[in-house]
């Protein structure tokens, strides 16, 4: 089989403590966080080095093997996933921090670097890397620049791809590509870095990466604040803009988030509110004049006549408190029945009456299902989530949530929107790529996957079919 043929040659080089050959182990590695895939991979490769990585890559080519490559799996669009008797190459062992220049200030690190440990790195030194998620913990930092990662301070720092200064890759023909190091400014043709940027592992395997740093956020107060309705949030966000600068986040859920958070966790409202359609924001903003007694008091009087209720704090225990109705909508959803996740954007002006649109087909057409809307509104980002109990069947959950997803991509379409604005594409979404991207796009797309992958050895099947 050419499989031990290539393990055969794989151990040449590797040691045997970085070629996981275990059924169940190699299954715990062929999977993320989507539950759509039969997890089927053959092998996990765990690489040292970058040339380990070239030489795997070469000899995929040479055995036409196709390579999953794979971070902290933490993923929700099923990138990681190997389902097809993939090979599994892992870069948790390429785990080291190379390089910390406080002059630009920027740190390089290896790709398989934990997200938190790297954040918890810079802090130390005084610096600070704006990207964090509830999954810092797990994912990394190869994992977050191959799937452009965004979270709730998108805001505040722009894009990842803003931050990334350098990139090493393994290219899937198995060249080794470094651009630009350490250099801010390098106008020299094209930026080829940006395409691996969000390119979910299909072009190259990033092994290393400079990133740039800024200053720890001054620190900051939270508004906690309940509206009546959709339109209020808009105008809260246009108050906003105009009064606090700088913003560090600003969420958004509605009032199903409120009462399944509480009633699952055991929490009160805060606001004392019992009615439905009402909704939730939170805004972080940096404390700019310490000598305020209350930091933004233009904000509170130009909010307080259309909000229902404003709580606000500076104490780091209060202001966690506030986040925890927002952090634990995801899990919340997830333990209350079959669930059915999209993370999505539209441009802001139209916010409004997607939404309403979005309500609307889940009134008219999954009366079986309770909606829950939130996200990084100030990004323009919402989390359309839908919920059903275990009596419905597993099978017809199924071919009704792929309904909802032609509804939903169908008036994303119509909106000119996203149909991932986060979470990228990978197995989830391939099918309705179109819904966001013209023909034409999909095209040049493929062609450049050609360039870099002639052989279609890198995550083959991810973001479209060749
Ligand atoms: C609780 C929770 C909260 C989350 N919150 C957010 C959020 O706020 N914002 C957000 O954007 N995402 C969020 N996510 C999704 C996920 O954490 C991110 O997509 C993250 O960047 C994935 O990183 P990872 O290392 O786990 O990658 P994986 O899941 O392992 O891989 C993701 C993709 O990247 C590819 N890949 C991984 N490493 C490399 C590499 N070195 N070179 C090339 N390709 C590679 C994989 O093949 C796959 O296609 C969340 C997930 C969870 C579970």
């Amino acid at each position: 089989m050419q499989i031990d043929l290539f393990v055969k040659e794989v151990s040449d080089f590797l040691d045997k403590n970085q070629i996981l050959l275990e059924e169940d182990e190699v299954i715990s590695y062929s999977i993320d966080r989507t539950k759509d895939f039969e997890p089927k991979g053959s092998v996990v490769l765990f690489p040292k080095t970058t040339e380990e990585v070239q030489k795997i890559v070469l000899l995929a080519n040479q055995y036409h093997i196709p390579i999953v490559p794979s971070g902290g799996r933490t993923g929700y669009s099923g990138g990681a996933v190997a389902s097809n008797n993939e090979v599994i190459l892992s870069l948790s062992k390429m785990n080291q921090i190379l390089d910390f220049d406080s002059s630009l200030p920027a740190i390089t690190c290896e790709a398989g670097v934990i997200t938190k440990q790297l954040q918890e790195y810079v802090i130390e030194k005084g610096f600070y890397f704006p990207f964090d998620f509830a999954s810092s913990y797990s994912s990394q930092i190869g994992g977050n620049i191959a799937t452009h990662a965004g979270g709730i301070r998108v805001i505040r720092y722009g894009l990842l791809r803003n931050w990334v200064l350098g990139l090493e890759v393994v290219t899937g023909k198995g060249d080794i590509l470094t651009f630009s190091g350490k250099l801010i400014k390098n106008n020299t043709g094209y930026d080829l870095k940006q395409l691996f940027i969000g390119s979910e592992g299909t072009l190259g395997i990033i092994t290393k990466a400079t990133l740039l740093l800024t200053k720890k956020p001054e620190d900051s107060i939270v508004f906690f604040i309940a509206l009546e309705n959709f339109n209020h949030v808009i105008e809260c966000l246009k108050i906003v803009r105009k009064s606090i600068q700088p913003i560090l986040c600003f969420e958004v859920f509605d009032s199903s988030c409120m009462n399944l958070v509480c009633n699952k966790h055991n929490l009160n409202n805060p606001f004392n509110i019992n009615r439905n359609n009402v909704w939730y924001v939170l805004i972080e903003a940096e404390i700019q004049n310490e000598k305020e007694e209350i930091p933004y008091s233009e904000f509170i009087e130009l909010i307080y006549p259309i909000s229902i209720d404003i709580l606000y704090s500076t104490k780091d225990s209060v202001k966690k408190g506030f986040f925890r109705y927002r952090e634990d909508i995801s899990e919340a959803v997830a333990m209350s029945g079959r669930f059915h996740k999209n993370d999505v954007a539209v441009p802001m002006d139209v916010m409004e009456s997607f939404i309403k649109d979005v309500r609307k087909i889940v009134i008219e057409k999954y009366k079986e299902y309770q909606l829950f809307l939130f996200g990084h509104l100030g990004d323009g980002n919402i989390h359309v989530n839908l919920l059903t109990s275990y009596d419905k069947g597993k099978e017809e959950f199924k071919k009704e949530m792929a309904q909802f997803d032609f509804d939903l991509y169908t008036l994303i379409k119509k909106y000119k929107g996203s149909i991932s604005a986060e979470h990228g594409i990978g197995l989830l979404k391939k099918s309705y790529l179109s819904f966001s991207r013209s023909k034409e796009e999909i095209e040049y797309m493929k062609q450049i996957k050609n360039i870099f992958d002639p052989n279609h050895i890198l995550n083959p099947g991810k973001i479209f079919d060749l």
